[in-house]
């Protein structure tokens, strides 16, 4: 008896919708951006330690931890595809530009450097964002709206600053000092899991805001 098969014909056509399937999806990724990727650079790293807070502890730690929150919660939003600059405590050298070039390499939409800031002064407190080139500081103005009013902290501005972080890449790029942990009080709260967990959101929620996904 002789097997059934499927007429070639039919077999070809599957082959064809499976392809255009794909292609659609993937153009409609790229071009059309229906997932935006995003990077999220904890600042420092390794050997670098940053700022060291009032308590004694690294703004390396703050910036990971608080980074890592964000990356989390951004799973949440398909559009979104969260990449780090690192997962881990490694040091990341500025001579070679690593971290822009990170972000310049992968094509990524937005750039956000998360840090602590220090001073001698140790009554110093509040959040500033900076940013470099001029399609930056509207995503600046952005990102600290949502970071100040999630923390309450004094709003000291967003400001233009010559930062390679935000000089060496290509796409809209901030970097957000979140407070000051030479500030005891600020410090106190900025390592707390309530802190970060609400900074998380907010920095989500200002990034959502600059895509325009809601
Ligand atoms: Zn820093």
């Amino acid at each position: 008896m002789k097997t059934v098969r499927p007429p070639m014909i039919i077999m070809i056509l599957l082959i064809f919708t499976a392809i255009g399937i794909v292609a659609f999806y993937n153009f409609s990724n790229s071009n059309g951006k229906s997932v935006y990727k995003v990077v999220i650079d904890p600042g420092h790293g390794g050997k670098d330690h940053g700022a060291t807070g009032a308590s004694g502890q690294f703004e390396k730690d703050f910036t990971l931890k608080l980074s890592r929150k964000v990356e989390k919660l951004a799973q949440e939003e398909p559009r979104l595809q969260v990449h780090l600059t690192r997962t881990d405590d490694r040091f990341i050298s500025s001579v070679d530009r690593a971290r822009p070039k990170f972000a310049n390499d992968l094509g990524a939409d937005l750039f956000i450097s998360i840090h602590g800031n220090t001073f001698a002064n140790p009554d110093v407190s509040g959040t500033e964002t900076y940013y470099y080139h001029w399609n930056s500081r509207s995503l600046a103005k952005v990102m600290h709206k949502h970071v100040v009013q999630g923390s309450g902290f004094q709003n000291r501005g967003v400001k233009k600053e010559n930062y390679f972080v935000l000089k060496d890449t290509k796409m809209p790029a901030v970097l957000i000092e979140m407070g000051y942990l030479t500030h005891p009080k600020e410090e106190k709260e900025m390592l707390t899991e309530e802190y970060q967990n609400r900074m998380a959101v907010s920095i989500v929620d200002g990034i959502k805001e600059y895509l325009k996904l809601d």
